[in-house]
C-alpha cells in the first residue's frame, strides 16, 4: 500500500522512514517537508500539493508536532485518505473529536497512535494485572530534556505539552494496562518562569476502586533516565521499566519480547485500512486536558537550552 510520509523531522527519521523500508507492507511513494527531502521518493514542499498530484496514495502518516496536526489531518480526510496521526493526535481533544467524526463521515481510516502500548512488555503488564487486587499503582517518567529534544522549542511553546509529551507516553500505557478507569484528581504542574508549558508534573488519580495511583513526570533529570510503572497488589507486584521494554514479575525479570513499536503501529495501519475501521483513543490525553484544567501552577527557575544561562 501506497503511503506518503508528512514533516521529516526526528521521529519521521529515526523510526517512520526506517520501518516504512523495512516493511513488506507499504511502499513510501511520497514525503512532504518544508525544509527536507527523503531519498529514493518523490518530494513536495507542500501537502496540498502532494494530495492533489498523487491521487493514487491513499493513506498519510503525519509527523508534525500537535499543534499543526489538524488542518493537516482534515485537508487529508477532506482528499478522501486514510490518516495517521503521531501522538498526541491533537493540539486539543475538540481538534480530536472533530478529526473522528470528519473521518467516519467520509469512510476513511483514522488511526491515533500511542507507540509506547506496543512496547515489547506492555501486553504482558495488561494481563497481569487484568485479575488482580490493585493496591499502588506509582508511575515515574524522569527524564533528561536537554538530551532527548535537543533545539526543540515548539514543546516550550503553548500546545507543546512540555513534560507531558513523554509523560503522554506514560498516561497511554496506564490506561491500557489499568482494569478500569481513572480520574486525575489532583495535578501540580511546575511551569519554568521563562516558559509556557510544565517541566514537572505530578498527578493523583481517583480509582474506584480505592487504588492509590500517581505519576510524576520530570525533565529535569540527569544521569540514569527512568520510564517506570510500578504496581502492588494483594497477589504480588510488577515493576514495568525503560518505557516499558522490560517487565519484572515479583521482583524477577521477565524473558525479553522482541522490541517493535513502531513495525506494530504500521502492522495496525495496514490491517485497520484492510478492514476499514479506525482506532482513536484518546484516554490519555484526556488525562493531561484535566490536568491543565485542575492543576495548582507554580513557577520554578528559568529553562534554557544551555545550562551555563540557567
Ligand atoms: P521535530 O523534529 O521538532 O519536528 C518534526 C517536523 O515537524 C519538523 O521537522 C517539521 O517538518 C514539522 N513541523 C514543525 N513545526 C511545524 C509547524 N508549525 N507546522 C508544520 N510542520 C511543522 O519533532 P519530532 O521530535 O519529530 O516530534 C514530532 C511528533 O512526534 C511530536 O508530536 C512528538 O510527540 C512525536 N514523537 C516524537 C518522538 C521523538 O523521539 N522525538 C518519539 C515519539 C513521538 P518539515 O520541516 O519537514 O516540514
Amino acid at each position: 500500500m501506497k503511503i506518503a510520509l508528512v514533516s521529516i523531522g526526528k521521529i519521521a527519521r529515526d523510526q517512520h522512514i526506517p520501518r516504512l523500508a523495512e516493511s513488506k507492507d507499504w511502499e513510501l511513494a511520497a514525503a512532504v517537508s518544508r525544509s527536507a527531502t527523503v531519498e529514493g521518493v518523490e518530494n513536495f514542499a507542500d501537502f496540498g500539493d502532494m494530495l492533489a498530484k498523487r491521487p493514487d496514495i491513499p493513506v498519510v502518516s503525519l509527523c508534525m508536532p500537535p499543534a499543526a496536526r489538524f488542518d493537516y489531518a482534515a485537508a487529508a480526510i477532506a482528499a478522501g485518505r486514510h490518516v495517521m496521526l503521531e501522538k498526541p493526535p491533537g493540539a486539543t481533544l475538540s481538534e480530536c473529536f472533530e478529526l473522528e467524526r470528519m473521518a467516519k463521515a467520509k469512510g476513511v481510516t483514522l488511526f491515533a497512535t500511542w507507540h509506547s502500548r506496543y512496547a515489547a512488555q506492555v501486553p504482558a503488564a495488561k494481563t497481569w494485572m487484568a485479575n488482580k487486587s490493585i493496591r499502588k499503582v506509582t508511575v515515574t517518567w524522569k527524564e533528561d530534556v536537554r538530551r532527548w529534544h535537543p533545539g526543540q522549542d515548539w514543546i516550550w511553546e503553548a500546545g507543546g505539552l512540555g513534560v507531558f509529551d513523554p509523560g503522554i507516553n506514560a498516561l497511554s500505557i496506564l490506561t491500557e494496562i489499568m482494569p478500569r478507569a481513572l480520574f486525575v484528581r489532583h495535578a501540580t504542574l511546575e511551569f519554568p518562569a521563562n516558559r509556557d508549558t510544565p517541566i514537572g508534573v505530578t498527578l493523583d488519580f481517583h480509582d474506584q476502586q480505592k487504588a492509590e495511583v500517581t505519576a510524576v513526570f520530570d525533565w529535569r533529570q540527569e544521569g540514569p533516565q527512568t520510564w517506570d510503572i510500578a504496581v502492588e497488589a494483594d497477589e504480588g507486584s510488577l515493576l514495568l521499566q525503560s518505557g516499558g521494554a522490560k517487565l519484572l514479575i515479583d521482583g524477577k525479570p521477565v524473558a525479553d519480547a522482541p522490541d517493535g513499536e513502531y513495525a506494530a503501529l504500521y502492522a495496525r495501519m495496514f490491517d485497520l485500512v484492510r478492514s476499514a475501521k479506525s482506532d482513536v483513543d484518546l484516554a490519555p490525553m484526556a488525562h493531561v486536558a484535566d490536568a491543565f484544567a485542575l492543576g495548582l501552577r507554580k513557577q520554578v527557575d528559568a529553562f534554557h537550552w544551555a545550562k551555563e544561562q540557567g
